[in-house]
C-alpha cells in the first residue's frame, strides 16, 4: 500500500494565509488582534515556543505581546498579571506558557483567564463545553489534528478511532472531538492491556504518548490514518511517536514529524484568537 504524506506544514501555511486576509478584513474595522503569552521563568523549551508564537502573530498581522515574569513569581503575581490583560482590550487571547514552574498552581492560572481570551482552550468552562459538544475554544493540537483529518479527506462517521494518550491538553480532547466527529473512541494510555489488541482495531489512529518509535507496524492495522501527535528528541534530531518507515508500509495516509502536527498547532493558536477578536469586532 503506498502511505500518502499529510503535509501538515502545507495545510497550516495555507490556514496562515486564510488568517491574515481575515486580520486584514478586521483591521480595516479598526480592531486587531492581539495575542499576549506569559512566560513564567527561564526554561529553554518555553522560551522557544514563546518566541515561535509571536512571530507567527506579526507575520499573520496580529499584535503580540510577551510577558516575562520571574521564575520565583507568586501565584497572586501571575493573576494579577492575568488579569490586567483580562481588562486589556486590545487582547483577544491570552495564553500562559506551560509548564509552570512547581509552586504555583497551574489549574487555577488558567482558570483565572476569562474564558473568551482563552487562546489554548484550557480553561475548565470550555473544557466542559467540548465534553458537551458545544461550539466553544478548542485545544490547538487536536483542533489542528481534526483540520488535518478533513484536509485529507478522511471520513469519520461510523469510523474506529484510536487515541493513545489520555492527557488534558492532547489525548481527552483529541477523543471528544472524534465522538462528536461520529467516531466510535478508545482512549489507551500507561494502564490499558494489550495496547496493540486496541490499535489494530484503529481506522484513525492518534498516538500522544511521547516516546520516540512507541507505534511500530504491527500495532497498525492495513489502510489505516495515523497521526503522530509527539515531539521527542533522539540524538539532537526531532522525531514523533510513530516509527514512520515501518508504518507507512501499512497506513494509508500518515502525518510526519517535523511537518505534521506541529505546525497546525500554531496555526490554531492564531486561529482561537482571530476568531475571538472577530466575536469582539
Ligand atoms: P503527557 O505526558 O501528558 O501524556 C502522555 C500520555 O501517554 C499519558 O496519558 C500516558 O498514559 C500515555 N502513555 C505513556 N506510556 C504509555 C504506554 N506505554 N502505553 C500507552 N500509553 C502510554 O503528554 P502530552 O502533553 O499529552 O504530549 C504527548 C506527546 O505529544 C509529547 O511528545 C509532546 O511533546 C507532544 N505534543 C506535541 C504537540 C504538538 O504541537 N505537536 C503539542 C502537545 C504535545
Amino acid at each position: 500500500m503506498t502511505c500518502r504524506k499529510i503535509d501538515g506544514k502545507a495545510v497550516a501555511l495555507a490556514v496562515r494565509e486564510e488568517i491574515a486576509v481575515r486580520v486584514a478584513q478586521l483591521k480595516e474595522k479598526g480592531v486587531t488582534p492581539g495575542l499576549a503569552v506569559i512566560l513564567v521563568g527561564n526554561d529553554p523549551a518555553s522560551e522557544i515556543y514563546v518566541r515561535n508564537k509571536g512571530v507567527a502573530c506579526e507575520k499573520a498581522g496580529m499584535r503580540s505581546e510577551t510577558v516575562r515574569l520571574p521564575e520565583d513569581t507568586s501565584q497572586e503575581a501571575l493573576e494579577a498579571e492575568i488579569e490586567r490583560l483580562n481588562r486589556d482590550d486590545g487582547i483577544d487571547g491570552i495564553l500562559v506558557q506551560l509548564p509552570l514552574p512547581r509552586h504555583l498552581d497551574e489549574r487555577r492560572a488558567l482558570n483565572a483567564i476569562r474564558p473568551e481570551k482563552d487562546a489554548d482552550g484550557f480553561h475548565l468552562l470550555n473544557a466542559g463545553k467540548l465534553l458537551e459538544g458545544e461550539e466553544t475554544v478548542v485545544p490547538c493540537t487536536p483542533k489542528g489534528c481534526m483540520r488535518l483529518l478533513e484536509s485529507a479527506g478522511v471520513e469519520m462517521t461510523g469510523k474506529e478511532a484510536v487515541v493513545i494518550g489520555r492527557s488534558n491538553i492532547v489525548g481527552k480532547p483529541m477523543a471528544l472531538l472524534l465522538m462528536n466527529a461520529g467516531c466510535t473512541v478508545t482512549v489507551c494510555h500507561s494502564k490499558t492491556r494489550d495496547l496493540a489488541g486496541h490499535t489494530r482495531r484503529a481506522d484513525i489512529l492518534v498516538a500522544a504518548v511521547g516516546k520516540p518509535g512507541f507505534v511500530t507496524k504491527d500495532m497498525v492495522k492495513p489502510g489505516a490514518v495515523v497521526l503522530d501527535v509527539g515531539i521527542n528528541r533522539v540524538d539532537g534530531k526531532v522525531c514523533g511517536d510513530v516509527a514512520y518507515d515501518e508504518v507507512a508500509e501499512v497506513a494509508s495516509a500518515m502525518t510526519p514529524v517535523p511537518g505534521g502536527v506541529g505546525p497546525m498547532t500554531i496555526a490554531m493558536l492564531l486561529q482561537n484568537t482571530l476568531e475571538a477578536a472577530e466575536k469582539r469586532a
